[in-house]
């Protein structure tokens, strides 16, 4: 493959560097297999896809990476993107690079997911597999950083949603890690294609005074440099420009014009103890005049992603204020690298201090995924970035001195929520330097926070409070408890909106089919039961609007499926009303018709009418026409049988013809007493030519019972004949 070997000359140098020969091989291994799979795939920009692993690798090399994320970064698009299957990398490279490459492949897609559910579903595979191994973020913040440089072919719709998703959660998890320089990379990409307009502004801005500035700068450089070194004398000084985010956030969004921006150029002081740092520190504050309440000591306390330095900001001759960073070289390493730090000084994986750094620097991850795990919704993962991890941060204390980072604004609630839910739930109040404060108190730099609880049972939070916190994992726990604690009512309330929604769409599903829709919905939203699914929709877990499509297209199928179902069931015969089975047709309403008053051993015919179910006629009823098959509506007849597993009583009626005399109705009923037949219903009616026609209506069980009735009456004095009679006369 002599064409394939051309790209990886990019990388050999810096390989054979970087890992010994066998480990080398592996990784020209991974890149032959990555060429094989992504042969014939082309990039947006016209060139090999093999570039856009290569540079992803390259990457990785530059931060010091090991040997397996630079396979897995050659590997990490050839299971999305190709018919490679995680199997045979497995196979070849290893459950740990598998994991790797598994670990920042996005999920299948969802379906009926909206593109934030996805986005929040991939994020949540991301952060899971990033909590098992750290390195599935570093390829996955190499990889994006990569796209973000090419982003220009990507068509314009595209362009701006992944810069929005980098700036919005890419970024915020590069600073969280403390990998600066990958933070303002992205940032500054994201910001030059969402907002082109003031990115060049900016960049006109740091152009135009750049050579003054420059100067200006060199000048300081030159003159801390000649005192410090009389005290330290191998102290690096660095001089450096704010990125264009940063300085573009300041502008647009704190309202700062250019010249308002004091650390738009710092100075950098890098020495090799922490002594050192602070003895700097008072060499400079006696060169220049410090301005107040610009230095913070991230030494002491470094934040929560591991930086740490001296930061102060200073009045330069003319009245330039310029920002003096001072710091260790192993502060400095970490502020470069964070967490890739731990590979690229080889302090090894497998060393003790590092992986408790390491655990420290992703407690957040954990942190996260449990406050989704306990809210149950993935979005909420997305809003915490997104909200929660902006670098403008303060810094406050606990009564115990722990350091509790959160962003700028934050209130009292939302530190109690950041200690534990537990604290927040029960909290009545809060001390701030051992002042009571009002529960909107925002916190600022260096306070020492007090969280005021009670343990009075039925004590929690209230709703007013979700107007008042900031961050989104307090408003998260916050619902949670709601959500927990007002089950009953979330069911009630929850129940009532979703009946009243289904009959403003005009859904009246039996009671049989709306048991089964609503046991379908509480499957398909995640929800263990149907008074879980009714809850969410009560504490607003889930949208009744936005699910809505989706409970029509349920509605649909059960609807149609049960007017199916009604030929499927053909061939079997269940009994109806009335002792009689109707082929086909499962517990419908029958009627024995008055016409006929057919019992059971009639040969009988049901009649479909419309509206009351199927009227049974006797066989040969008038009513019933002799040749089924030529009568207007044939479909109508069906077959149906009486149920003789069954004992049931039917009436008859039967019309006696009698000779008329004084004994003649006490026979009768002597008769009918004697085989204790019940009579519902009788009248008689004198003929023109002397007899009398007695109708009776009996109860009789079968038609051999109501056959040996005849038999009995029709011996009976005065009786003359017996029949069968339609009905009364
Ligand atoms: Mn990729």
């Amino acid at each position: 493959m002599p064409e394939a070997t051309n790209y990886y000359k990019q990388l050999e140098a810096d390989v054979n560097a970087a890992f010994p020969p066998e480990e080398a091989a592996l990784v020209k291994r991974a890149y032959d297999f990555a060429y094989e799979a992504h042969r014939g795939q082309l990039r947006r920009s016209g060139e090999d896809y093999i570039i856009h692993p290569v540079a992803v690798a390259k990457i990785l090399l530059q931060f010091g990476m090991d040997y397996q994320s630079v396979i897995a970064s050659l590997l990490h698009d050839v299971v999305e993107d190709t018919p490679v299957t995680a199997g045979e990398v497995r196979r070849i490279f290893g459950a740990d690079v598998a994991q790797l490459v598994d670990g920042v492949t996005k999920l299948g897609k969802v379906p009926l997911a909206s593109r934030e559910e996805q986005q929040a579903e991939n994020l949540r595979k991301l952060l899971l597999a990033m909590s098992e191994d750290i390195r599935v973020i570093i390829i996955k913040l190499a990889d994006r950083l990569h796209n973000m440089r090419t982003l220009k072919f990507v068509p314009e719709q595209k362009r701006r949603d992944t810069a929005r998703e980098t700036i919005e959660i890419y970024a915020p998890i590069a600073h969280r890690l403390g990998i600066r320089p990958v933070k303002e990379e992205l940032e500054d990409l994201a910001i030059s294609y969402l907002d082109p307009v003031a990115y060049g502004e900016i960049e006109r801005a740091l152009e135009e005074q750049g050579s003054q500035r420059k100067e200006f700068l060199d000048q300081i450089k030159q003159k801390i440099g000649e005192r410090i070194r009389t005290f330290v004398p191998d102290a690096v000084i660095e001089g450096r420009i704010k990125s264009v985010h940063g300085i573009y956030r300041k502008m647009y969004m704190q309202g700062k014009s250019f010249e308002e921006i004091y650390d738009i150029y710092a100075v950098r002081i890098i020495v090799d103890t922490v002594g050192d740092c602070y003895n700097c520190l008072g060499v400079i504050h006696d060169m220049y005049k410090p301005i107040q309440g610009r230095f913070k000591d991230y030494i002491s306390t470094p934040k929560p992603n591991m930086y740490q330095s001296l930061h102060t900001t200073l009045l330069g001759k003319e009245g330039i204020p310029f920002e003096v960073q001072i710091r260790t070289h192993e502060m400095h390493k970490t502020a470069e690298y964070g967490i890739a730090a731990h590979w690229k000084y080889k302090l090894g994986v497998k060393d003790k201090e590092s992986n408790r750094r390491i655990e420290k620097g992703i407690g957040w991850v954990r942190q996260l995924l449990e406050v989704q795990s306990e809210s149950g919704e993935v979005a909420d993962i997305l809003n915490t970035i997104k909200n929660d991890f902006v670098s403008d941060e303060v810094f406050v204390f606990t009564p115990k001195g722990d350091v509790i980072c959160l962003p700028l604004g934050a209130t009292v609630i939302d530190f109690a929520y950041s200690i534990h839910s537990a604290v927040g739930n029960k909290m009545v109040g809060a001390k701030v330097d051992k002042r009571i404060v009002p529960l909107d108190y925002k916190v600022k730099n260096g306070e020492i926070v007090e969280v005021l609880t009670s343990s009075q049972p039925g004590k929690g939070p209230s709703r007013d409070w979700l107007k008042i916190v900031t961050t989104n994992e307090a408003r998260t726990k916050i619902r949670t408890w709601f959500k927990k604690e007002r089950r009953e009512e979330n069911i009630v309330e929850g129940r009532q909106e979703y009946e009243r929604e289904l009959r403003r769409n005009n859904m009246n599903p039996t009671e049989e089919q709306a048991q089964q829709l609503v046991t379908i919905l509480s499957e398909k939203q995640k929800q263990p039961t149907v008074d879980d699914f009714y809850a969410a929709l009560g504490y607003g877990g889930i949208i009744l609007s936005k699910i809505m499509p989706m409970i029509r297209e349920e509605y649909n199928k059960i609807v149609s499926a049960a007017q199916k179902s009604a030929p499927k069931l053909k061939k079997a015969k269940t009994v109806s009303g009335e002792g009689v089975v109707v082929e086909g047709i499962d517990n419908c309403l029958v009627k024995l018709s008055r016409c006929c008053n057919p019992i059971p051993g009639d040969d009988i015919i049901g009649f479909i009418t419309r509206g009351h179910g199927i009227s049974v006629h006797k066989r040969d009823c008038t009513n019933v026409p002799r040749d089924i098959a030529s009568s207007p509506e044939p479909e109508r007849w069906m077959r149906v049988y009486w149920n003789t597993s069954e004992k049931q009583e039917f009436y008859a009626s039967l019309l006696l013809t009698c000779i008329a005399g004084d004994k003649l109705m006490n026979d009768i009923f002597t008769t009918l007493n004697s085989i204790h037949v019940a009579i519902t219903g009788i009248n008689t009616r004198a003929t023109k030519d002397g007899r009398l026609l007695v109708n009776v209506t009996l109860r009789a069980d079968s038609v051999e019972h109501l056959r040996s009735i005849m038999t009995k009456l029709s011996k009976t004095a005065g009786v003359t004949s017996v029949e069968r009679s339609g009905a009364d006369i």
